[in-house]
């Protein structure tokens, strides 16, 4: 293995997955949803392979998929794209990230992101030979630090990994706290590349900002989203990016030699789901509500300091009070010990000491499963 990807061994979801399965635990490790999407969305799928969808579709993306992501971006956000020119449909947003950082990052180049991140984040800046600056993002309310944010800026940056809502916190940023990040992004004349998979997954009060829709940022803005989450569809891998022509066309060329193309039938299928109506949009993020409700009043009943997360599908608590010292190895023994799978926040850091006893729990689960959770996580005091 090349010295750039030592340290990357296995994924702690492919680890905490194993184990779930190992010991037959709840698992709250991995984020996928236990129920399916939008019935119209599988029948499209089903229909798309029926009638001869199988091969490989155009390198772009099928243009159906193409023009419902310009006009989802046009509905939600007033964001107007040409779907021939400025969107790019990937195998996944984990393949968007990665062709992204691979497309604009030289070797050397720096990088600046938030942690906890996104393991694939570290994976992708390493790929490139590029170097991760990041400012940390602390528990409980994972404010953004105005002073290490800024210190993690210089001429060697060449772009700002963002992801809002944020995985694994479940915060979503204000719209001061990115104004702030695109005045820097501005001042350094870096790219701003912006992970929004979860941006319908928002609760309460609290509102998604496309980092695209603030003055200046369109044209030195990249989205990334997918279907996975918004459509409850993470094994479809269908994904995609937007943002300037001249970008997404250095994005599509590092692309093309990565996969080429990928997830043929369910790329019209993904068109269909993006054109739904808002009330199947809502009833998602509705139903996650209830659940995060019904999760953190657990964790809290079972003892444990929790941030209550106002977007994506995970909660952060601190299992201190059930005895962890170390979150991996908290995590590991979980399992066995009570029959329940988390996460450890602190394989999201370079600064391991800021999630030293935090533990991410993934709700996006039918309500039996959660009440199951708790009532295990609560037998361990
Ligand atoms: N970004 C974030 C923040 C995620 O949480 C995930 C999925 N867990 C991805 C990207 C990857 O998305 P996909 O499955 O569409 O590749
Ligand atoms: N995105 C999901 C999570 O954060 C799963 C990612 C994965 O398995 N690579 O849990």
């Amino acid at each position: 293995l090349v010295a750039r990807m030592h340290g990357f061994g296995t994924t702690i979801f492919a680890e905490m997955t194993g184990l779930a399965t190992e010991h037959g635990a709840v698992n709250l490790g991995q984020g996928f949803p236990d129920t399916d999407g939008p019935q119209e969305m599988l029948d499209a799928a089903k229909a798309a392979i029926d009638g001869g969808r199988n091969q490989y579709p155009p390198g772009p993306g099928v243009p159906e998929l193409l023009e419902a992501v310009a006009a989802h971006q046009s509905r939600f956000y007033g964001i107007d794209l040409d779907p021939r020119s400025e969107v790019l449909v990937t195998v996944g947003a984990t393949e968007a990230i990665a062709a992204t950082i691979l497309a604009l990052c030289e070797a050397g180049d720096e990088v600046v992101t938030f942690e906890p991140y996104y393991d694939s984040y570290a994976a992708s800046i390493a790929l490139a030979g590029a170097v991760r600056r990041t400012s940390v993002l602390r528990f409980p309310d994972f404010a953004v630090d105005e002073e290490s944010l800024r210190a993690a800026f210089s001429s060697r940056t060449r772009l700002v990994l963002l992801n809002t809502p944020h995985n694994p916190t479940g915060k979503v940023f204000t719209r001061d706290e990115l104004e702030l990040i695109c005045s820097l992004a501005r001042e350094f004349d870096a790219w701003v590349v912006t992970d929004e998979v979860y941006e319908h997954l928002v609760f309460g009060d609290a509102e998604h900002v496309p980092v695209a829709t603030l003055p200046g940022m369109r044209e030195r803005t990249l989205t990334i989203s997918s279907a996975g989450k918004t459509f409850s569809a993470t094994g479809w891998k269908v994904g995609w990016v937007s943002g300037p022509a001249e970008a997404v066309a250095a994005v599509r060329t590092v692309k093309q030699f990565l996969t080429f193309v990928g997830s043929g039938p369910f790329q019209p299928a993904a068109a269909v789901a993006l054109g739904l109506g808002d009330e199947v949009y809502a009833s998602l993020s509705t139903s996650l509500e209830a659940k995060r409700d019904l999760l953190v009043a657990g964790l809290q009943g079972a003892g444990l300091e929790v941030s209550v997360p106002d977007g994506t599908y995970f909660v952060v608590a601190d299992a201190a009070p059930l005895g962890a010292t170390d979150a991996l190895e908290f995590c590991r023994s979980l399992p066995l010990r009570a029959g329940v799978v988390g996460v450890p926040v602190s394989v999201f850091h370079d600064d391991v000491a800021a999630a030293r006893t935090l533990v991410r729990f993934a709700f996006c689960k039918r309500d039996e499963v959660l009440h199951e959770a708790v009532r295990r996580l609560g037998a361990l005091r």
